[in-house]
């Protein structure tokens, strides 16, 4: 069945509106799209789309008791969640250093949590 979808491409600041037009998994055509990487972009997000997640990890003997921190590259759409849990459950000790890896290879998607910010110990 041929269906339209609407989807804004994130590749750069200028976020073309870009309508796709699918007919199962095959992708029969994109427009709107200024540039080519808007193609990339509709296959990337209609097929496997990923996500940078920001969240927050506890720490003991820290300044404060949250440090913020990031996915190093952007992570499956659908293990965000997953992913947030296993984040919540960790407890780092300061100092941490900014860009410290907090979790190495979370989930086995191959992406480290990394340390936004540097958190001193008190
Ligand atoms: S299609 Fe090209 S110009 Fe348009 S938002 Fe994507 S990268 Fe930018």
């Amino acid at each position: 069945m041929v269906e339209k979808r609407k989807l804004i491409c994130i590749s750069c600041p200028v976020g073309c509106e870009l309508t796709v037009t699918l007919d199962g998994d095959n992708i029969l055509e994109v427009e709107d799209n200024a540039c080519k990487l808007g193609l990339d972009y509709a296959q990337q997000e209609i097929f496997d789309p990923k996500r940078m997640v920001a969240t927050s990890v506890k720490v003991k003997n820290g300044f404060h008791p949250l440090v913020p921190v990031y996915t190093e590259h952007p992570i499956p759409k659908p293990m965000i969640k997953d992913v947030l849990a296993e984040v919540r459950k960790v407890e780092i000790e300061a100092p941490v250093d900014f860009n410290q890896i907090v979790i190495e290879n979370v989930l086995d998607t191959g992406v480290n949590i990394i340390a936004s910010r540097n958190m001193p110990k008190v």
